[in-house]
């Protein structure tokens, strides 16, 4: 044994590296575990943060193409160049991910590279390179994450057949790519590669996208994304997918036909969900219990069924998001330290970065009626927002449904420009249980897209002034 910890954590992801600075913040003695090679976890190396730097390059792209004309600003030439694109992702990456490594050595915790396997519920080995070490601890934080899944039967060898990871390092922009998957992953890469030239086709099995989503939403965020021609295939199965080598031939059926349909396509990518990561960690051993999908069983203090072993973030129930994963790190490391830690589940923002964002916090109008809860409704076009006017992004919407008797607000959901940063007001406000008459009344600054909250609020009791 060459150390003893009060806390390790397994997994260098949001999860797990708040969590192990948090922890020390409180006075523990912290190691963090990763086996990647770098800190960050999925989110910034393979998810939210190159996905995110994507977007915004290719959206820079696309206006200087297709807007800058119509707004006086004649630039000739405009070309693209993807190996330039991908190195300013991959700095980004970078440093993101060296930033977390600075806040280790300035937090105190200890970054142990190597492969965590937990020994017993008081020690954890790791494996690094052919070396092995074990170190003593009082208790363990699982923040391993997850994984992208694919179909049955369908291999994703990241050649033809991908996955968000290679999506975002594709060398070239493939001349067809087929996303078979309607949630936000798939369309915000499909944007993506839309914007850079790509014939794109969505195929999702189920009527709409983006299952969970309040479909009013969810259906005019499909109608803009067909409008900047990224083509649908809804309610469709996939049956099969076969490399072809230059091409990959994509059998799928409408629900509602007998016949089966094929597409072909440069590359398709496999957005159907990710799974619990877990692997290696000797779970079944020590007797930490996963549920039938394979995530770590916990209760309501993050505990599994060894109690100084914890589990956070992708690899437990609830929404595979960066933040969920970053609350319950915090919330952990507190609860160990003697505090109260928790988390709202309620107030969980959820967010797509595409071009119109869309943005949303608590719960929608088929989770309100399936939980029998009256509700009034507030909605606000972009339309009628001046500032989203001047800068011609007017598509979309806010709206705020709030209880019909309390006026408390139970969910507010957004699509239209720069709702991702939008929706943290609506988080607060949901926080501190503010009704829609609170947000009328609070002074939004003119001319701001704020402004169209504060409409929508008003419009809650039928009173908007703008529309
Ligand atoms: P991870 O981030 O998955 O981290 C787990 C880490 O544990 C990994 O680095 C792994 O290498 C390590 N590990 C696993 N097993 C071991 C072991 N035995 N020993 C040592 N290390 C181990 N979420 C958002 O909120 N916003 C977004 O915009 C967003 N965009 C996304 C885009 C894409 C393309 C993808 C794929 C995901 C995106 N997500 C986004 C989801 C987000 O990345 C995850 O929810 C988040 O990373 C989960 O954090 P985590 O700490 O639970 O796990």
């Amino acid at each position: 044994m060459s150390d003893n910890f009060d806390l390790i954590v397994i997994g260098g992801g949001p999860g797990g590296y708040v969590c192990a600075i948090r922890a020390a913040q409180l006075g523990l003695k912290t190691a963090c575990v990763e086996s990647r090679g770098t800190l960050g976890g999925t989110c910034l190396n393979v998810g939210c943060i190159p996905s995110k730097s994507l977007l915004n390059l290719s959206e820079n792209y696309h206006k200087a193409k297709k807007n800058f004309f119509n707004q006086g600003i004649e630039v000739s030439d405009v070309r693209l160049n993807v190996e330039k694109m991908m190195s300013n992702k991959n700095k980004s990456v970078q440093v993101l991910t060296k930033g977390v490594e600075f806040l280790f050595k300035k937090n105190k915790v200890s970054y142990l590279k190597g492969k965590g396997v937990i020994f017993s519920p008081t020690s954890v080995v790791v494996y690094d390179q052919g070396k092995k070490t074990a170190y003593n601890t009082k208790n363990i934080v699982i923040a391993t994450g997850s994984y992208s899944s694919s179909l049955p039967g369908v291999k994703i060898d990241e050649k033809n057949i991908i996955s968000s990871t290679a999506a975002l390092s594709l060398s070239s922009v493939p001349k067809s790519l087929v996303v078979i998957g309607g949630g936000y992953i798939g369309l915000e890469m499909g944007s993506v590669w839309k914007r850079l030239g790509a014939e794109v086709t969505v195929i999702e099995n189920l009527p709409f996208i983006t299952p969970g989503m309040d479909r009013e939403v969810s259906n005019e965020f499909q109608k803009i994304l067909a409008k900047q021609g990224i083509k649908f295939k809804l309610n469709s199965k996939v049956l099969s997918i076969k490399d072809l080598g230059s091409e990959v031939k994509i059998e799928y059926q409408s629900n509602e036909k007998n016949t089966p349909d094929t597409i072909l396509a440069n590359k398709t990518l496999i957005a159907v969900g990710r799974k619990p990561y877990t692997e290696g960690l000797n779970l079944n051993k020590i007797g930490v219990k996963k549920d039938e999908k394979g995530r770590i069983k916990v209760n309501k203090k993050f505990q599994t069924d060894i109690k100084n072993i914890y589990a956070i973030g992708d690899v437990i129930d609830g929404p595979m998001l960066a933040h969920k994963a970053e609350e319950e790190g915090i919330a952990v490391a507190e609860l160990l330290a003697g505090q109260s830690g928790h988390v709202n589940y309620d107030v969980i923002p959820g967010v797509i970065y595409t071009s119109p964002e869309v943005a949303y916090v608590g719960r929608s109008e088929e989770q309100l009626k399936k939980d029998g809860i009256k509700y009034k409704i507030g909605k606000f076009p972009f339309l009628a927002n001046s500032r989203a006017k001047v800068n011609n992004e007017t598509e979309g919407f806010v709206k705020i449904l709030a209880d019909s008797k309390s006026d408390r607000v139970l969910g507010v959901h957004i699509i239209g420009p720069h709702c991702g940063d939008m929706i943290a007001e609506m988080a607060l406000a949901m926080e501190f249980g503010a009704s829609a008459e609170d947000i009328a009344r609070t002074c939004h600054a003119h001319p701001t897209h704020t402004e169209a909250i504060k409409e929508a609020a008003l419009a809650v009791d039928k009173r908007p002034i703008h529309f």
